[in-house]
């Protein structure tokens, strides 16, 4: 029987799939069926919803490797949608069973519907600039970015769940997993952040937001600048097109000019607030409340003002 299928190695963002799929369930009439690397994780996706859960047991924990055993459960079942989490690993796997499929695929999908046997996808284009929306014939594969949808509520009833033995791919072993930098940093679930530019002159400087951010009960982000040229703050904390996307009720951008590019990672965060010396700075006509200011005298006068 066709249904719709869902996968994605971050669990958090399997559960966030089950928002659209449950959306896709009411036109379709198709089951949900998820598919799960852990059986804590399958029982959780059951728990939100899934009306189904396959918990795909193997000792390899090379995310790439599963793409032959979900492309083995989705062609067996003649799913009409395979949605994805649009991380790197799931961006791989989704494409390896569209082409096996030979079925259309699109990607970071911010909003999906079926109309007339396919899939309506809408995407951001040109680093936020566009929105283009694009038709799927079905099946499709549709991919979708972190935090794009909220998780369900707990379902009513909780679906079942089914262990199936696969193969991973055996060409490759994971031998061991090692944190790159910190540890524990997931600036997408964080409701409040305070976000550091190249208006800072050097690193130590970044104590100053660091203050403000501690009496916010914040964690720091930047610009891809900041992590990526100076390598003053790890990569995972840097916001954009090709960074993280985040949605905090609080980002308050300092010393960053709001370019697209970073601000297509944060334009739905709910309040937006920046510190900029340059009152024609971009990052003022996308912000609620703006301080045309210099960041070293307007940040310790916060700070001290929110510390009373
Ligand atoms: C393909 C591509 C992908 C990219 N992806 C990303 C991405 O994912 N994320 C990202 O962030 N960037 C990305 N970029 C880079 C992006 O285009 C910008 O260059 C970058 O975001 C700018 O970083 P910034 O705001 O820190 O620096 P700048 O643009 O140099 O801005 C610094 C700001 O600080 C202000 N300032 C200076 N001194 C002070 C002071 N004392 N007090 C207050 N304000 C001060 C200035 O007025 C200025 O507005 C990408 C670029 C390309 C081409």
């Amino acid at each position: 029987m066709p249904g719709i299928f869902i996968f994605s190695e971050d669990n958090a963002l399997a559960g966030q799939l089950l928002t659209p799929a449950l959306e896709l369930k009411k036109s379709l009439n198709q089951p949900i069926t998820a598919l799960a690397l852990s059986e804590a994780d399958a029982k959780a996706l059951a728990a939100l919803g899934a009306d189904k859960v396959i918990f795909l047991q193997s000792a390899s924990k090379w995310v790439d490797g599963f793409a032959e055993a979900i492309f083995s459960q989705v062609s067996k079942a003649t799913a009409s949608v395979l949605l994805v989490g649009g991380t790197l690993r799931g961006k791989t796997v989704a494409a390896y069973v569209a082409a096996k499929l030979n079925a259309g695929m699109t990607t970071d999908a911010k909003t999906l519907k079926v109309d007339n046997g396919k899939v309506l996808a809408t995407r951001v284009l040109y680093a936020g600039l566009a929105l283009c929306e694009e038709e799927v014939a079905l099946p499709a594969v549709v991919t979708i970015r972190a935090r794009t949808f909220l998780a369900p509520p707990a379902a009513a009833t909780a679906g079942t769940v089914e262990t199936v033995a696969v193969e991973g791919d055996s060409r490759v072993t994971v031998g061991a997993i090692t944190p790159t930098g910190e540890t524990g940093v997931d600036i997408s679930a964080a409701g409040k952040l305070v976000a550091v530019g190249r208006g800072f002159r050097k690193k130590e400087d970044l104590k100053l937001a660091e203050d403000l951010a501690a009496v916010l009960k914040a964690e720091l982000a930047c610009t891809r600048g900041v992590a990526e040229d100076e390598h003053w703050l790890p990569v995972a904390r840097y916001v954009g097109i090709s960074g993280q996307t985040v949605k905090p009720d609080l980002y308050l951008a300092v010393g960053l000019s709001g370019q697209v590019q970073h601000m297509v990672g944060c334009r739905e965060s709910k309040v937006i607030v920046a510190v900029n010396t340059d009152e024609r700075a971009p990052i003022f006509e996308a912000s609620d409340y703006g301080i045309v200011g210099d960041l070293y005298e307007v940040l310790p006068l916060l700070t001290a003002a929110l510390r009373k």
